[in-house]
């Protein structure tokens, strides 16, 4: 659908997904005002797709189109996107037994696509959604990451648009997945941008830690890391198992001494993508530190199994989380 100024938004429309046209002269492009959203479609064991919490990626579009000043999306209409590509595309939703985890992605963007050259919010923008099936993020069983610790790069600073999801952030954490890869990591790490002390996020993924007696630790959102769908349903289900949540701020240094005094039992990432995955060591300049044995916790790999499992069906949605599209 397409946003104009003076009209408001248009109608949509569900066509076959191809190249799209675009100005060169497209606000855009020059000054890169766009938003985006990831999210996944299930497929349960009747045949019926769902969505996870779609209106919390709701409410996080229409708070990054703030942040860009592009035109909010209601909450009803961003659903309404999501079932109608679900509806054309239901064939596309992989079927999945008990242990697989392939699902269709979703990919809501909304862009400035104004033919402008000044620098100024633009009087028109594009809001499209792609779908494309995700086979397992790990085909051979959950894989521990080696996260990259980055002292060169931050990802976002006081006032800038880390809390929002627009692509301006990935394009200037790119570097520093680069950085990451020559250190042989899977994974790169920002600290915060002001003190370069406590611990941000990853590139695409919330951090987590889990303490031996219980506390179960992640970053603050202080408005400079993206508030994870993810993030939020596992300081639930982690209180359901008796975990005790702290939203605190995480000073590496101290995480690295309570990794080596065995404090810290359990690390791992979360996101859409790879759902929960485990952090076996951290690499930095001058050292490494493994967490715990450097395999996959107990904790991690039960709070995977309970979240997968509500997301595709096998047991019950106790927290009212799934949406029905088809
Ligand atoms: N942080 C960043 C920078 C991300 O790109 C993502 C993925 N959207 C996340 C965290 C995790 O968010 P979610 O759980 O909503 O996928």
């Amino acid at each position: 659908a397409r946003w104009r100024r003076d009209g408001g938004w248009g109608d949509d429309e569900v066509v076959p997904f191809g190249p799209i046209r675009i100005t060169p002269a497209a606000a855009v492009l020059h000054y890169a005002q766009e938003i985006f959203e990831g999210l996944k479609a299930f497929r349960h064991a009747d045949g019926s797709v769902w969505t996870f919490r779609p209106e919390k990626n709701a409410e996080r579009f229409a708070a990054s189109a703030r942040r860009l000043a592009l035109p909010e999306l209601t909450v009803e209409d961003f659903i309404a996107s999501l079932k109608a590509v679900v509806a054309a595309d239901e064939p596309w939703v992989p079927v999945v037994d008990e242990t697989s985890e392939a699902s269709l992605y979703l990919r809501p963007v909304m862009f400035a696509s104004e033919e402008f050259l000044g620098v100024r919010a633009a009087h028109m923008a594009d809001y499209y959604v792609i779908a494309s099936p995700a086979g397992d993020y790990f085909p051979r069983g959950v894989q521990p990451l080696v996260v990259w610790v980055s002292e060169s790069y931050a990802r976002a600073g006081k006032g800038g648009t880390g809390q929002a999801k627009c692509g301006g952030n990935y394009a200037s954490s790119l570097l520093g997945k680069y950085e990451a890869a020559e250190h042989g990591a899977d994974e790169v790490l920002f600290l915060d941008s002001e003190t370069h002390t406590a611990i941000d996020e990853l590139s695409g993924m919330n951090v987590f830690a889990i303490t031996k007696d219980g506390e179960i630790r992640t970053p603050a959102l202080t408005g400079s890391i993206l508030e994870g769908v993810t993030r939020s349903s596992i300081l639930r289900l982690a209180e359901d198992r008796g975990l005790r949540p702290v939203e605190t701020r995480l000073v590496m240094s101290e995480v690295l001494e309570s990794l080596a005094s065995g404090e810290i039992v359990e690390m791992f990432a979360c996101g859409t993508a790879a759902v929960i995955t485990p952090i076996g060591a951290f690499r930095f300049d001058g050292g490494e530190q493994v967490v715990g044995d450097g395999g996959s916790g107990e904790h991690t790999l039960a709070l995977r199994r309970e979240l997968t499992d509500i997301q595709y069906g096998r047991i019950e949605d106790r927290h009212g989380w799934l949406t029905r599209l088809v």
